[in-house]
């Protein structure tokens, strides 16, 4: 996470507008703070009238079409040469697309039609669109790709500035209504200072790349959409704060917070564990092999959510065990004597896949994902479970895995057998249906621990989408109705034996984690950057404060309350315990030293 203080040098006094701009909220991630002048996303180009072409006039009409098409397949490519790992992947995929020959023709033949250039490239786009979103499922994400392009190619041709990430000439913050992957995979944090967007919620892609990054982040902000070009803001990744021209002061105020903050982390490091030496795992999460150094390199205890699904998307068939095999023990490898708890397949809903998902559910989130893909196709599962146990031997790495989506006892229980049978040993649940939570103590007897997803646990228990912005309120990881869910799990891993981690977005928010543990959670497992500020944030309170937190966050009737209440009463904490340093409990501290974290 980025901890330095992160202004431009372009901080300068407030105007005079500054008292007509009042603060605006969102989601706050990524934690720290900057500050900065907008530049925003370049709007899609808009379609002038059409201009009604002579025959004549088809051939140039065509040929500046083609044109359009092929200088923009030859940017992307460029940018996917110059780009490394996910982002290269994602920019070559849309160059490819951009330089399909049938497209092209397409466009040609409309000009033929009468349609000038412009308007031809829309009708040709248009029709391609319409037929990814027929096909459905995974087909139909992309038609997000599909439309960047067609914004790409029309802009070209009517020589407007190309729309996605701005170029200013400065660092700067960066406004939009949301990003495209592909935007977000080109960010670079030396000239993006913070993030805001007006859409996507805390477990958003942006969201979750804000984190990759250590950028500070506030998504979900209403009235970003009025943010003008140019205009200083003082980004919260905190508090989720944006404060249009700030003071002097407020910036100045901000800096020395993230100076704190900054040394507060630094001071910090190995395992973690509450002030009175509480052991709380703390492990990272894992979503592809670009990310693996990073990974490796942070300072945790493992892997505690390993995702798999890179191996299995963007391509007609399952991988082959062998390709698993090699995959997995790369991981393995780089986790020699640390933990991996490694996911299985987690296809369906925001995961599509062509040869696992079925097509035309009403509703994919509801439908066949997750473990119950292995009812409709028994021999993903089989398979990849053989190269898990198969990378897993001879390796010094301690490997778990665990299953998605579980919603009752015995899907628990089968999966853990089922791994077992293949010569794994520890075998857990997932916990991302309330079911599934309000029953966490029958799914810990069938396994040997569980591991709470709150991005999904959230999207099901407020009915609430997790990909639509607009109802970000509904999954924010502070409802109290979640945090219910939470302690309930966590009591009955507890009840039995079992560790019971999250691994969810909520374990990246450093006071939200001390909720967490207060709830009884035994491991946290972030994004890598996020990982330094929460072990600092427990190294800084005692067990029984987290769970005086805990205690605050539950009694509250809205994410916003509870989040508010115990912000106040962990600094309250915080500055009593640095006046009067508590003595660490010998016996406490012994017991941290000997204690498996979950
Ligand atoms: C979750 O749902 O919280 C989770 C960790 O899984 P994913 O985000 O991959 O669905
Ligand atoms: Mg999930």
């Amino acid at each position: 996470m980025t901890t330095t203080p992160r202004t431009t040098s372009r901080t300068t006094a407030p105007t005079a507008t500054a008292a007509l701009l009042p603060p605006l909220t969102g989601i706050g991630v990524g934690g720290g703070s900057a500050a900065g002048p907008v530049a925003r996303m370049a709007a899609p180009p808009a379609l002038p009238e059409p201009r009604a072409v002579a025959p004549d006039d088809a051939p140039a009409e065509a040929a500046a079409a083609r044109a359009a098409l092929a200088a923009v397949a030859e940017d992307l490519e460029g940018r996917a040469a110059a780009a490394d790992g996910e982002a290269a992947g994602v920019l070559a995929a849309q160059a490819m697309m951009a330089a399909d020959p049938a497209l092209a023709d397409r466009a040609a033949a409309l000009t033929t039609e009468g349609h000038d250039a412009a308007h031809a490239l829309d009708a040709a786009f248009g029709a391609f669109r319409a037929s990814l979103v027929a096909a459905g499922g995974y087909f139909a994400e992309r038609t997000a790709d599909l439309d960047d392009l067609r914004d790409r190619a029309v802009a070209r041709v009517l020589g407007l500035p190309m729309p996605g990430l701005p170029d200013p000439g400065h660092p700067y913050v960066l406004v939009a209504d949301d990003l495209a992957p592909a935007d977000t995979a080109q960010l670079d944090p030396a000239t993006v200072l913070a993030l805001v967007t007006e859409g996507g919620g805390p477990t958003s892609h942006t969201a979750i790349l804000a984190k990759v990054l250590g950028l500070p982040a506030v998504v979900g902000c209403a009235g970003a959409g009025r943010l003008a070009e140019g205009t200083r803001l003082l980004v919260d990744g905190a508090t989720g704060t944006v404060v249009p021209e700030p003071t002097a002061g407020q910036v100045a105020e901000a800096a020395a917070r993230e100076e704190e903050r900054r040394r507060a982390v630094a001071r910090v490091s190995g395992p973690g564990r509450t002030a009175d030496g509480h052991a709380v795992g703390l492990l990272v999460n894992l979503g592809a092999l670009p990310e693996l150094p990073a990974a490796a390199a942070a300072d945790s205890e493992g892997v505690g959510l390993f995702r798999t699904e890179f191996l299995y998307l963007d391509r007609t068939t399952a991988p082959t065990a062998e390709e698993q095999r090699a995959a997995y023990r790369n991981v393995f490898d780089a986790f020699a004597g640390r933990r991996v708890v490694v996911r299985t397949l987690d296809a369906g809903a925001d995961k599509p896949l062509p040869f696992a998902t079925a097509p035309g559910e009403p509703n994919p989130a509801l439908g066949v994902r997750g473990l119950r893909t292995a009812r409709r196709h028994p021999a993903l599962l089989d398979t990849q479970l053989a190269a898990i146990a198969a990378a897993a031997r001879d390796t010094a790495a301690d490997v778990w895995v665990m299953a998605p989506m579980v919603s009752v006892p015995a899907e628990a229980a089968a999966f853990a057998e089922q791994a077992r049978a293949h010569g794994l040993r520890t075998a857990g649940a997932m916990v991302e249906v309330p079911a599934a939570a309000l029953r966490a103590g029958q799914l810990a007897q069938g396994c040997d621990f569980l591991s709470i997803g709150t991005n999904d646990l959230a999207q099901y228990a407020f009915a609430a989408d997790r990909m639509l912005g607009s109802l970000a309120g509904l999954l924010d990881p502070w409802q109290p109705a979640l945090l219910d869910l939470v302690r309930t799990a966590a009591a009955a891993g507890a009840a039995h034996g079992r560790p019971v981690g999250v691994c969810g977005e909520a374990a990246a928010d450093p006071l939200l984690a001390l909720v967490l543990v207060g709830l009884g959670v035994t491991s946290l497992s972030t994004a890598p950057a996020c990982l330094p500020e929460v072990r600092a944030a427990l190294a800084a309170h005692t067990l029984d404060t987290c769970r005086r937190l805990a205690g605050l966050a539950l009694s509250a009737s809205d994410a916003e309350t509870a989040r508010t209440a115990v912000a106040r009463a962990a600094e309250a904490a915080r500055a009593t315990r640095t006046a009067e340093p508590e003595q660490t409990p010998p016996a406490a501290e012994a017991a941290a030293r000997t204690a498996p974290a979950g």
